[in-house]
């Protein structure tokens, strides 16, 4: 399989080349040359594989040509058998032909782990193979960073440095970073905002002089095998309620439009999706495009739902390539007019296609307690502030009845406290029996000023398993 670039004008990348890569060097995101498609029968054929099985097959095509089939299935083996629960992503009824998808029940609590759980050990096989080492730079407001730590903490080829802002992550989320303690694991807190840690790494990223010649890679959703592996739930989930029999709505809370692309990507290849909603907090970018045709940047507003908290959503440029025939120099343009104006818009043909498969609400900071408050009304289910934007959408815009829709649970509700307890309902979730030491256990967290120079000269310091680089 070969990569080529949403702008037209990078080289294209095997499987090998992508996971290492960032951003395409034209500036754009790198997507398949082709999309796999499987046949309905094909498809049918799957129903009840274990989920690492699955992801074999639909993930296959994907790395073709890069990992042998037996070190493939391995890894996913692997990978799929640290989650808690045996169904991996089980579904929970909450109400008529309505389901929450658990994906939640990885190491960090949030869907993230299934895809950095995946990259860590596929980072980790390449480098092996190609003798060589890497260094990690992320920024997180919180999920991101402990799932990627999580992912690549038994990775011998791989320093791992992660800023989050000081004092800004709930403890809960700090604790599952601070406290895995590998030598090449590296915790920074910046003395600034989510913004300031997001800057550094981009700039690290387009100048990389410090490290002295040693290769930085991305892990955030920018890179493709994040995307990959989030395919395959879309699959799991529908197949479990009929499909190819029948088709399936997916609500999905969203941020850089990553989760949701996945399932976008899981129909093209022949899966029955008859709907997809995009679910938002008030950081609703996305939902003005698919409402309004008008995707424009506005000021950042802090949510109960920290992790959809985005002024522009990364993936939304890899829709814009299909939604423009795959025409690199188009997506090129309108993304230089957006960078120039704050605002893209698509002209008429394109937006109703997009409109044929996706709806939208946005959901504020009440909408979101009254749906958590609701719900466990309803069935005593306890849902964290992301998961409860995408019942609240599911239910407002819900196209059929008569189909099963699925909402993307992307989070534990122990991970955000604070929502759960505005929605005034009286109960606290617990943490899970593997984390329920985590106030107990010992950390370690460097602070360093928000300075670019700073944060550099750290990584030069230890990237090399604790030592200069
Ligand atoms: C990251 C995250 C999201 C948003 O996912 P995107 O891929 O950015 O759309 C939603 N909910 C939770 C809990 C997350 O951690």
């Amino acid at each position: 399989m070969r990569y080529i670039s949403t702008r037209g004008q990078a080289p294209a990348l095997n499987f090998e080349d992508v996971l290492l890569a960032g951003l395409a060097s034209d500036g754009g995101l790198y997507v398949p040359e082709n999309l796999p498609r499987f046949t309905l029968e094909e498809i049918a054929s799957w129903a009840g594989l274990p989920y690492h099985e699955l992801a074999f097959r639909v993930m296959r095509p994907f790395v073709a040509g890069c990992i042998a089939d037996a070190d493939f299935k391995r890894i996913l083996e692997e990978t799929y058998g640290v989650f808690a629960h045996k169904a991996v992503a089980p579904l929970t009824q909450l109400g008529a032909n309505e389901w929450v998808l658990e994906l939640f029940q990885g190491p960090t609590l949030a869907f993230k782990d299934f895809a950095l759980q995946l990259l860590g050990r596929l980072l980790d096989h390449v480098l092996t193979r190609r003798n060589e080492r890497v260094v990690i730079m992320g920024a997180t407001s919180g999920d991101t960073g402990s799932a990627a730590i999580e992912g690549c903490k038994a990775c011998d080829n791989v320093d791992i440095f992660i800023m989050h802002p000081h004092n800004r992550v709930s403890e809960v989320q700090r604790r599952q970073m601070t406290t895995i303690l590998g030598e090449n694991i590296h915790n920074i807190a910046i003395e600034g905002n989510f913004d300031d840690c997001q800057e550094m790494v981009k700039a690290s990223f387009a100048d990389q002089g410090f490290l002295k010649g040693t290769r930085l890679v991305a892990v955030n959703s920018i890179n493709w095998a994040r995307i990959m592996a989030q395919i395959v739930y879309y699959f799991h989930a529908a197949l479990q309620l009929g499909a190819p029999h029948r088709s399936v709505a997916f609500s999905v809370p969203t941020g850089n439009f990553g989760d949701i692309f996945a399932g976008y990507l899981a129909r093209n290849m022949g899966l029955p999706v008859n709907q997809l909603i995009v679910a938002t907090n008030r950081n609703d970018i996305l939902h003005r495009f698919m409402s309004g045709n008008r995707y424009d940047k506005d000021t950042l507003h802090a949510s109960l739902s920290p992790s959809m908290d985005i002024m522009v959503s990364s993936n939304f440029e890899r829709l814009l390539f299909d939604l423009h025939g795959r025409n690199g120099l188009a997506v090129s343009a309108l993304m230089d007019e957006f960078k120039a104006t704050g605002k893209l818009s698509v002209e008429d043909d394109r937006w109703t296609e997009a409109r044929r498969l996706f709806d939208s609400l946005a959901v504020d900071d009440e909408g979101t307690c009254a749906t958590i408050a609701e719900v466990h009304g309803e069935t005593g289910y306890l849902l964290d502030p992301h998961t409860a934007i995408g019942v609240k959408a599911a239910r407002e815009c819900r196209r059929s009845l008569a189909l099963p829709m699925v909402i993307l649970g992307t989070a534990h509700p122990v991970k955000f406290p604070e929502a759960v307890e505005k929605a005034g309902i009286g109960a606290a979730p617990q943490l899970p029996a593997h984390l329920a030491d985590l106030f107990q256990r010992a950390e370690r967290c460097t602070v360093l000023p928000n300075d670019l120079k700073a944060v550099q000269a750290f990584v030069g310091q230890h990237g090399n398993r604790g030592k200069p680089l």
